[in-house]
């Protein structure tokens, strides 16, 4: 199908981009496309007028911050699957992002639409929400930086204000002593998450010291898996106990989504299962 029509703007600054926002009311950001001009094919979504920003170049990098990352919502799959930064500071990040779709979808991607699309089956927002991410937007009113854990309300829905364009992600990364993993269960024709699971994990004295549990897909927002967390931290570093830390991960769902691919049961099964992989591959990489 054909898109409904539309005009078309490619500012060459965050100003000119926020402005035209405000002036259109019916405008959409446009950055990778490759969730926004499906929709629109589908007529899911009709704007009037697309700000497509992929001009602005102050967007794209990825760049140390203190002791944290700035990562430009521009910035593609796959620069962040290949960022030497990244895989140095913060390796599950580049893990993940080399796990969406395939090469085209990953070079043209980006993470700031990523998490603006708000997809309960999108790989970033699981891992966002383990490393306690910051988003910051920019709209009218200037820059405000959003606590992750605010960013997400419902399926496809975030907490980003009409007019608001993100700028960019930052997250901490980690050293020697914890380790980080993503897991999925991968629809097959897409790639996407049926469920996702995110694990970071401190190893200290042979003990799990601090333990960083998420689930993505099984919910229409990305949950922290509180119940296993708390089961696993303190524990042995042994299979025993993160499987038995794995085993309470469907405390933390409620609601899941269901649909032919997989039921809610099944996604609360699927959810231990790459809980358990997960937990053990964040162990081992702590241990080095
Ligand atoms: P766009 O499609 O341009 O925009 C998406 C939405 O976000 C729009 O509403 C747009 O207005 C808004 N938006 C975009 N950027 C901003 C911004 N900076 N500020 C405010 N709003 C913004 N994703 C996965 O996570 N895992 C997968 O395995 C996966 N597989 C895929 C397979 C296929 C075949 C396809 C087509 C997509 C797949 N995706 C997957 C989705 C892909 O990662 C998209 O690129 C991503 O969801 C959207 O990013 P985008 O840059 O293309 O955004």
């Amino acid at each position: 199908m054909y898109p409904a029509e539309f005009d078309y703007y490619r500012p060459k600054s965050l100003a000119e981009a926020t402005a035209l926002l405000r002036k259109h009311k019916e405008s959409r950001v446009l950055a990778g496309g490759h969730s926004l001009l499906p929709a629109m094919r589908f007529r899911l979504a009709t704007p009037r007028v697309l700000v497509d920003i992929g001009g602005i170049g102050a967007l794209a990098g990825i760049k140390a911050k203190g002791k944290a990352l700035e990562i430009g919502a521009l910035a593609t799959h796959a620069a962040v699957a290949s960022s030497s930064l990244i895989s140095r500071t913060c390796p599950i990040l580049a893990e993940t992002a080399a796990q969406i779709g395939d090469l085209q979808v990953r070079n043209r991607g980006t993470i700031g639409g990523s998490v603006a699309h708000a997809d309960p089956a999108a790989d970033y927002p699981t891992v966002l929400l383990a490393l306690s991410a910051t988003l910051i937007a920019a709209g009218q009113s200037g820059k405000r930086e959003i606590p992750i854990e605010k960013f997400f309300v419902d399926l496809f829905t975030t907490s980003l204000k009409r007019g608001e364009i993100l700028t960019s992600v930052r997250a901490r990364g980690y050293g020697a002593g914890t380790g980080g993993a993503y897991v999925k269960h991968r629809h097959p024709a897409s790639s996407y998450a049926v469920v996702g699971v995110a694990a970071i994990v401190e190893v200290e004295g042979g003990k799990c010291e601090r333990v960083v549990l998420t689930v993505g897909g099984a919910t229409a927002t990305p949950v922290r898996a509180a119940a296993a967390e708390k089961a696993l931290t303190g524990a042995r570093t042994d299979h025993a106990a993160i499987a038995a830390a794995a085993a309470r991960v469907g405390e933390d769902i409620s609601n899941p989504l269901s649909d032919h691919y997989a039921s809610g049961d099944f996604r609360i099964h699927l959810a231990s299962v790459m809980a358990r992989r997960a937990l053990a591959t964040a162990v081992a990489r702590a241990k080095g």
